[in-house]
This record gives structure tokens, sequence and C-alpha cells, in this order.
């Protein structure tokens, strides 16, 4: 199981911190394996490439701040800027 939680961007555009959910899992910072835990891929994307600059392993509790963070951004992978209805009132 891996499963993409969120993805984080990053001061570059380009790249942006990928977190799963994935199962079995060696935390790098207390080292202990859990059967689910959080892993965060830092990747940059080019038109072309995929890049993994970083990837890195935690159990739930250190990957905590990365799963909540992830969370708080939404997925839209086709998001584009549209104005709401109130934006255009002020015009
Ligand atoms: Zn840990």
């Amino acid at each position: 199981m891996r499963e993409l939680i969120g993805r984080i961007p990053t001061k570059d555009p380009g790249v942006t911190e990928d977190v799963y959910l994935s199962e079995l899992v060696r935390c790098r910072e207390c080292e202990r394996t859990v059967p689910v835990g959080i892993e965060v891929v830092t990747v940059r994307k080019d038109r072309k490439s995929r890049d993994v600059l970083h990837h890195v392993y935690y159990c739930r509790a250190h990957g905590l701040d990365y799963e909540t963070r992830a969370q708080s951004v939404p997925i839209r992978p086709h998001a584009k800027k549209q104005r709401t209805p109130d934006e255009h009132l002020h015009k």
C-alpha cells in the first residue's frame, strides 16, 4: 500500500515534497520499523524529467508534521486560477 496524502510546495516552484502513507517503513529518526508510516519524496519536475532529490521515511509520530502539512494542501493536478464570483463584484 502506498497512498499519496498530498504535495507540499517548496520555495522552488519546480520542486514539491510528495507525502505518502506507506506500509512497513523504517523511521529515520527513531529507527523503528512501523506497519504504516510516512514517506516523503522531494521531487523536481521539469517538462520531461522527474528527479528525486530526497527520499525519507518516518513513523507517524515523527512524520506528523509532514502529514499535517500535506493534508492542508489540496491536490489539484490541473488547477487553474479562476476568479471567484465575489472578485468580479469588486471590479
Ligand atoms: Zn520515528
